[in-house]
């Protein structure tokens, strides 16, 4: 179906620009020269911004994209012979063109099913304990998505109860944070709490979802976990020569609390578009609406109305349903237009 409409965006929280705290910094970088590949003033100061902000004495580094983030670290903390644990919808299972696998040299995912997009304790046992001969890859790593591919949550409680087994199984922790900022508002936690607090070991901290043009913060709490990590994010082409202009926007968000305040609003407009949403007799929610993603069972023709209305979202991803996403930018005045256009195309259904 073609658009006869402009488009309207809500398909993901990487269809937004760039947010005034980011960009202020960006161009206050831009005032004057410094050194390259990390050695800058912005690039200490945001990596020391991280370590107050989480309280934690951590190792930090800065890349691209979320891919990189992910494939570097899981790569780090096993070898090529091991396996990471995660979940059936695990952005590095379906979304990353088996970069974890590569910049392992091969290490295998094993998925486990669990509502609401989330890994437990005895999805993890199975897949450790169902082998221990020497024909299987060793389990390593568990990954978590923290808030997950379908918008939900793990709570403390779940993040401690896997923990627990991964100390039973000498397993690390990884947590892929596209969406961490959404995750410590919609629990109302610090980042420690969500964490090393809880045993992780590596986080992935997304800058591209939260506002920045782009960038990612790797994390080590488990800092001997981190040793040579800059040798290989070089190697795989992800240290910046201009490292400052990732990390200063990081800064912006930092130091003005932008990260946070962004995702409070990019849940709050998630909230009121699910509302929204669940009182449209015809339209059935699939996942509570814990952080900023909606994900509706629409009938096929309220789809190819909102399409032909132009709005942009997808229908492929996490369990299938139409995933609306919202972002800093998100405004109840675009939600209001959405769910009037929805409304009108259950009507002509
Ligand atoms: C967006 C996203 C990433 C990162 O994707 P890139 O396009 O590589 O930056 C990682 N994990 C999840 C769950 C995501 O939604």
């Amino acid at each position: 179906m073609t658009s006869d409409c402009s488009p309207r965006f809500v398909a993901s929280d990487n269809t937004s620009g760039i947010c005034p705290e980011a960009l202020d910094y960006l161009i206050q970088a831009n005032a004057s020269d410094d050194l390259a590949y990390g050695n800058d003033v912005w690039t200490h100061r945001a990596a020391d911004r991280f370590r107050e902000l989480f309280d934690y004495d951590c190792d930090v580094f800065f890349v691209f994209n979320g891919t990189a983030a992910n494939s570097l670290s899981l790569a780090a903390l096993g070898q090529s012979y091991h396996s990471v644990i995660c979940h059936e919808l695990a952005h590095i299972e379906t979304d990353e063109c088996g970069g974890p696998e590569f910049f392992s040299n091969g290490s295998k995912l094993l998925t486990s099913s669990g509502e609401d997009g989330k890994l437990t304790p005895k999805g993890i046992e199975r897949l450790v304990t169902r082998r221990s001969d020497i024909h299987y890859p060793k389990p390593r790593v568990v990954s978590i998505t923290q808030a997950t591919e379908v918008g939900t949550v793990y709570t403390r409680e779940e993040l401690l109860a896997i923990r627990t087994v991964a100390d039973k199984y000498d397993l690390r922790v990884h947590m892929d944070g596209a969406r961490f900022a959404n995750a410590c508002c919609a629990l109302d936690a610090s980042p420690a709490e969500l964490t090393w607090q809880v045993g992780v070991d590596v986080l992935c901290f997304s800058g591209t979802k939260n506002g920045l043009p782009m960038g990612e913060a790797i994390l080590f709490f488990n800092r001997d976990l981190a040793e040579d990590f800059a040798y290989r994010a070089k190697q795989a082409g992800q240290l910046a020569s201009k490292m400052r202009f990732i990390a200063a926007p990081w800064l912006g968000l930092l130091e003005s609390g932008a990260w946070r305040r962004n995702a409070e609003h990019a849940n709050a407009m998630a909230r009121y578009l699910s509302e929204g949403l669940a009182g449209l007799p015809g339209a059935s929610l699939m996942f509570p609406t814990d952080a900023n993603s909606v994900f509706v069972s629409l009938p096929e023709p309220v789809i190819a109305g909102l399409r032909a209305r132009g709005w942009t979202f997808y229908t492929f991803i996490g369990a299938g349903g139409a995933r609306f996403v919202c972002s800093w930018n998100t405004t109840t005045e675009l939600l209001d237009q959405l769910l009037a256009d929805a409304r009108t195309a259950f009507e002509n259904v």
